[in-house]
C-alpha cells in the first residue's frame, strides 16, 4: 500500500499529519464542510478548508446532476479545485432504509466523477438493535468493502478507498470490524454509526465506539469521525486518535436558531453579547445574526476551524490533554466520556509520546495520564540501597542514602528527576485532590515492595495520614512535620 499519511506530530492519542490526495494535500485534524451536491463551494476557502464532503448517491440520482458529474467531474460540479471526499448514501441508507442502488454501482460512480477520497455502501447500524442483527448487518458491510477493494486498485487508482468501521455499540463487534477491516486494507478509516450516539450526548459510549475501533487498526492509518461536526467534541475526539470530522453541522445548527463554540451551544434569540471575534461576530450584531441564519452557519463553521487550529497548536505544545479537560467541561456527560478514556489508560499510554514540556494536574482524571502510569510502571528502575527518605521538604536532621521527593499524583521521586518532565516540571495544585493522593500513596507502597532490604523513612504533613495508614501499619517509620 502508498504511504498516503504522514504524522509530524503527535500528543496524547491525537497527531497532526498530512494526507495526500489526488487534488493535494491536506493537513489534518481538519473537518470536511458537508456541501449539498452541485453547489459552489468556493467561498469556503476563505474558512481554512481544506477539503470538503459531499454526497454521490444524491448526485447520481438526480439525472442533472449525474450527467455534469460524469461529463466535467465532480470538482467542476461543486467550483472547488482541492480535495473532495464523497459519501455513498450510508445516511439515506439509515434514515430511509433503503436505496436503489447496488454497492459496486456507486463506488464505481465516485471514481468516475473524480472524487478524492470513495467510501463503499456500508450500513450504518442503530445503537439500539440486538447483537444477532448488528452482527448480520456488519457481515453486510463487510462483503461490501472486500467488494469495493477489489474494484479499486490501491496502486492504479487516484481515489482513495475509505473502509468504514460499523458494529453499533458492540465493543466485539467494533474490534472485529476493525480487524476484518484491516486484513481488507484500506488507506482510511472512517468510524461510522455514531451520530445517533451524539444526538442523545452519550459520549462514554462514543469514546468505547472510537477506541475499540481505533486499538485495532493499524495505529498510523487516518482516522475519520463520521457525523461529529460540533466543536465541542473535536479536542476529546483528536485525543482519541481521530483526525478528520466532518460538518454537516454548522448550517444544521444555524436553522435551528444555534450558535456553535467549543464550549457548547447557544441560542441566538437568547443571547445579548457574541464571546468570538471571527469576521461574522466582529461585524455584526446578535441582532443580525438573529436575523440571517447564513451569517450564523458563518460564525459555525469559522468557530469550529479556530478551535482546530487550537487542537494543532495544542498538539504541538504538548497539551491537548489539557485542552480536553477544558472542553469536556462544556457537558457534564462530555465529562463522563473523559472519565471513560481514562479507563483505557494502559492503551493510550502506549501511544503517547515519552517527553513534553509540562504537566499540568487539571482533576482527578490528571491521575490516570499516561505520564502518571508510566512513571509508576517504572518505580523499579531505581537500584536502592541503605536508608531512603521520602520527603514533601528537603529534612537535614535525618540522615539518608537516597532522597526521594514526594509529589501527588506521581508519588515519591528521586531528586536527580526534578528538572525531568514528567515529575519535575509538572504543575500540580497546591491543595491535591483525593484521586492525587491515593495514586502517590500506591506509587510509595509500590516502592517500598519493591525494594524489600531497604529502609524507608516517610516525612511528609498530616494530610497524608489517611493515605499513609497502610504503609504506617506495615511499619514503615513516618515523622509527621509542620506544613
Ligand atoms: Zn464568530
Amino acid at each position: 500500500m502508498q504511504e498516503i499519511f504522514e504524522i509530524k506530530d503527535k500528543d496524547v492519542m491525537g497527531r497532526i499529519g498530512r494526507l495526500k490526495t489526488a487534488h493535494g494535500v491536506i493537513e489534518t485534524p481538519t473537518i470536511m464542510p458537508v456541501i449539498r451536491p452541485g453547489t459552489d463551494a468556493s467561498r469556503l476557502r476563505a474558512f481554512g478548508v481544506e477539503i470538503i464532503i459531499t454526497n454521490a448517491y444524491i448526485t447520481y440520482r438526480s439525472p442533472d446532476l449525474r450527467e455534469d458529474a460524469i461529463k466535467k467531474g465532480l470538482h467542476h460540479l461543486t467550483n472547488w479545485d482541492r480535495p473532495i471526499m464523497t459519501d455513498s448514501g450510508s445516511y439515506q441508507l439509515y434514515e430511509y432504509r433503503d436505496i436503489e442502488i447496488a454497492n459496486s454501482e456507486i463506488v464505481r460512480f465516485q471514481r468516475e466523477i473524480g472524487s478524492d477520497i470513495g467510501v463503499p455502501l456500508d450500513i450504518p447500524s442503530a445503537i439500539d438493535i440486538t447483537h444477532t442483527r448488528a452482527k448480520m448487518e456488519l457481515d453486510t458491510t463487510l462483503n461490501r468493502l472486500r467488494e469495493a477493494r477489489n474494484l479499486i486498485d490501491d496502486c492504479k487508482d487516484d481515489m482513495i478507498l475509505a473502509g468504514t468501521i460499523q458494529g453499533s455499540i458492540y465493543p466485539d463487534l467494533r474490534e472485529y470490524a476493525a480487524k476484518e477491516a484491516s486484513k481488507i486494507g484500506f488507506d482510511l478509516y472512517p468510524i461510522g454509526g455514531v451520530v445517533p450516539l451524539m444526538e442523545r450526548y452519550r459520549y462514554s459510549d462514543l469514546v468505547r465506539v472510537i477506541l475499540h475501533s481505533k486499538l485495532n487498526l493499524e495505529p498510523a492509518s487516518p482516522i475519520h469521525l463520521f457525523g461529529a461536526g460540533h466543536p465541542m467534541v473535536f479536542a476529546l475526539a483528536v485525543a482519541l486518535g481521530c483526525d478528520l470530522f466532518d460538518s454537516a453541522a454548522y448550517t444544521l445548527y444555524a436553522s435551528g436558531g444555534r450558535y456553535l463554540s467549543p464550549m457548547g451551544t447557544y441560542f441566538i434569540e437568547a443571547m445579548e453579547y457574541l464571546p468570538c471575534s471571527c469576521p461574522v461576530c466582529s461585524r455584526n450584531s446578535v441582532r443580525d445574526l438573529r436575523m440571517d441564519e447564513g451569517l450564523l452557519a458563518d460564525h459555525n463553521l469559522y468557530t469550529s476551524f479556530e478551535e482546530i487550529r487550537r487542537i494543532k497548536e495544542a498538539i504541538r505544545e504538548k497539551r491537548l490533554w489539557e485542552l480536553v479537560q477544558m472542553r469536556v467541561q462544556a457537558h457534564p456527560k462530555l465529562l463522563d466520556g473523559l472519565k471513560e478514556m481514562v479507563s483505557f489508560a494502559d492503551f493510550i499510554e502506549r501511544f503517547d509520546p515519552i517527553s513534553k514540556t509540562s504537566f499540568f494536574y487539571g482533576g482527578p482524571e490528571s491521575s490516570r495520564r499516561s505520564e502518571v502510569l508510566r512513571y509508576s510502571n517504572r518505580l523499579d528502575r531505581f537500584e536502592l540501597e541503605g536508608n531512603v527518605l521520602i520527603t514533601t521538604k528537603k529534612r537535614l536532621d535525618i540522615e539518608y542514602d537516597h532522597l526521594f521527593f514526594l509529589k501527588p499524583p506521581f508519588g515519591p521521586y528521586p531528586e536527580e528527576l526534578s528538572e525531568t518532565y514528567p515529575v519535575g516540571p509538572s504543575e500540580i495544585p497546591k491543595t491535591p485532590d483525593h484521586e492525587a493522593m491515593v495514586t502517590a500513596a500506591a506509587n510509595i507502597r509500590r516502592l517500598i515492595a519493591l525494594n524489600p532490604k531497604v529502609r524507608f523513612v516517610i516525612a511528609c504533613e498530616r494530610d497524608w495520614e489517611e493515605y499513609l495508614r497502610g504503609v504506617i501499619e506495615d511499619g514503615v517509620e513516618v515523622v509527621w512535620i509542620e506544613r
